[in-house]
Order: C-alpha cells, then sequence, then structure tokens
C-alpha cells in the first residue's frame, strides 16, 4: 500500500512551500496540530543567533518594515482555507486540527516596531472566522523586548493566548555559546517573570549535543537554579532537541540531536529539583 506523503508534516518547516510572505501554516509537534506562523522578520533577521537555528541565511538585525494590509490578506486567506476548504484534509496528516495562531518566524517577532498592530489584526480576524477564544495567539519569543510590549502580553492573555519563551541555558558562557549573545542571566529571567506574571507561559528549552558532550550536570543545575524561584508562575517546560537540522555555518562546534532518551533522562535529573511539569517533545 503506498503511504500518502502530505506536504506539511513535522519534520520540515519551509515557510515558502505555499505563496505567501508573511503567513504560512505547518504541523507543528509542540502545538499539537497546525500552526498558522505570522512571520514578522522576512529578510530573515533575529537579534540572537542561536546556533541550532532553522532559519536559512540567518543575519543579526531587526525586521524590515511590514505591508501590513497584505498581512492581513494573507491571514484572512489562510484562515478560511484552514476552516472552509479541505486544505487540511488534503495536505496534512489523519486527524490534524486548527491549533494555534502562533506569531512566530524567522527571527525575533517582538522587534517588529508593527509589532502591536499586527497582534490586534490577528485578534479582529479570529473574530471575524467566529474563533476568537476557541483558537489562541502563541507568541514565541526570546523575550528580549518584552518590557516593551506589556500592552500585547494583556491583549495576548485577554483572549487565552500563551507565551512560548525561549531559555536554553542559564549562566552566561553558555547562553552566549549556544543563543550567540550577551545576556545576564538574570536580566533573562527577568523578562520571563513579566511574561508569566500577565499570560500563561510555557518555557521552551533546546537541549543539544555539543562536540559530542550532553549537557553536563553543572549546566543543568544552573538550569534548574535560574527557574526554580518562578516555577509556580509558568504553566510548563517543554524539552526538545534538533528537529530539523540547524542551517547555521557553526565553526568549530558539532550539535547533534539529543534521542528521546537523552532527553528523559535530563528530565529526571531537572525533576530532583524542580515540581513544575515537564514535557519531552521527540
Ligand atoms: S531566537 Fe529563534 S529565530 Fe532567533 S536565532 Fe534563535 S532560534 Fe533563530
Amino acid at each position: 500500500m503506498n503511504k500518502k506523503t502530505y506536504t506539511l508534516h513535522t519534520e520540515d518547516h519551509d515557510r515558502n512551500i505555499f505563496d505567501s510572505k508573511y503567513v504560512y501554516p505547518v504541523v507543528s509537534r509542540r502545538a499539537g496540530g497546525l500552526s498558522l506562523g505570522v512571520n514578522l522578520n522576512t529578510n530573515n533577521a533575529c537579534n540572537w543567533q542561536c546556533i541550532y537555528c532553522e532559519i536559512p541565511n540567518l543575519t543579526r538585525g531587526g525586521p524590515e518594515p511590514i505591508d501590513i494590509d497584505l498581512l492581513k490578506d494573507e491571514l484572512n486567506f489562510w484562515i478560511d482555507q484552514i476552516i472552509n476548504s479541505s486544505f487540511i484534509q488534503d495536505n496534512t496528516p489523519p486527524d490534524t486540527t486548527f491549533a494555534d495562531v502562533a506569531l512566530s518566524g524567522n527571527g525575533e517577532p517582538t522587534a517588529a516596531p508593527e509589532f502591536l498592530n499586527v497582534l490586534e489584526i490577528i485578534i479582529d480576524c479570529l473574530k471575524e472566522f467566529s474563533l476568537i477564544d476557541k483558537i489562541p495567539v502563541r507568541l514565541i519569543t526570546n523575550g528580549s523586548f518584552i518590557s516593551k510590549k506589556k500592552e500585547c502580553l494583556n491583549i495576548i492573555n485577554q483572549h487565552h493566548g500563551e507565551i512560548w519563551f525561549k531559555i536554553d541555558a542559564a549562566d552566561e558562557d553558555s547562553i552566549k555559546r549556544i543563543n550567540q549573545v550577551n545576556l545576564d542571566p538574570n536580566s533573562m529571567i527577568n523578562h520571563l517573570k513579566i511574561c508569566a506574571e500577565v499570560c500563561q507561559t510555557v518555557i521552551q528549552t533546546c537541549f543539544l549535543k555539543i562536540n559530542q558532550q550532553l549537557p553536563t550536570n553543572d549546566f543543568l543545575e544552573n538550569y534548574s537554579r535560574l527557574i526554580k524561584p518562578y516555577e509556580h508562575i509558568v504553566k510548563k517546560i517543554d524539552l526538545y532537541s534538533l528537529a530539523r537540522p540547524s542551517l547555521q555555518n557553526n565553526q568549530d562546534i558539532t550539535i547533534e540531536r539529543l534521542s528521546f532518551d537523552e532527553l528523559n533522562n535530563i528530565k529526571s535529573i531537572l525533576e530532583k529539583e524542580l515540581t513544575i511539569k515537564i514535557d519531552v517533545f521527540p
């Protein structure tokens, strides 16, 4: 029997399969279904340069100006496709459902000056299709600009949305190595606190084997120690590893995907210190 190959699956998050500039559907493991992504960084520029980033030709910087009318048209088009046509049935594995509208994309979305405007457009669009408070808005962020986006956090919270907040390491040297940014862990955790006090917030952590070495006990102890004081205000931690090959040219560093067993082993180590729920995504 021939196995059907679906256009969209979790191993391929190519934003360019369909002819859209800003809005793109993907099947997401962590969202648990079809995620309609809104990419505000069409120039592939981010203020971080994570060694595992899947963005092709990633450059350091901020987004280019956004064509708001085009973004609005694309959003309407895709939501209409998803709920009023056989798009999901024709392009995704069986039993896939519409999971969220995700502000993610090829860089840090909150770096866009138009971020609030875009968020309001998404909310209006979900209202028009009677999906408001049924389909959540998720913001996938490295948290860098979050202290300037409190109004946006309130809007996301009002509509039962969620923040996915990236923390891959908890000491300055490891953050520098993995996210390639100079960042004080206290500043990072303060950004997490700002999010989690307003919105449902999930920590997103990508663990890797770097130069054939698993995260060390010291690394994991630092991680637990940083998060511990805030675990009561965070919904959960999602642990995962490379899902798709990194598209970065990491000189002098090799990175490899952790196996499901290795991730589960790390989960057990963390659970000795943390009581927060931890989900592992293979
Ligand atoms: S924060 Fe996200 S988009 Fe930016 S470099 Fe890291 S993985 Fe890539």
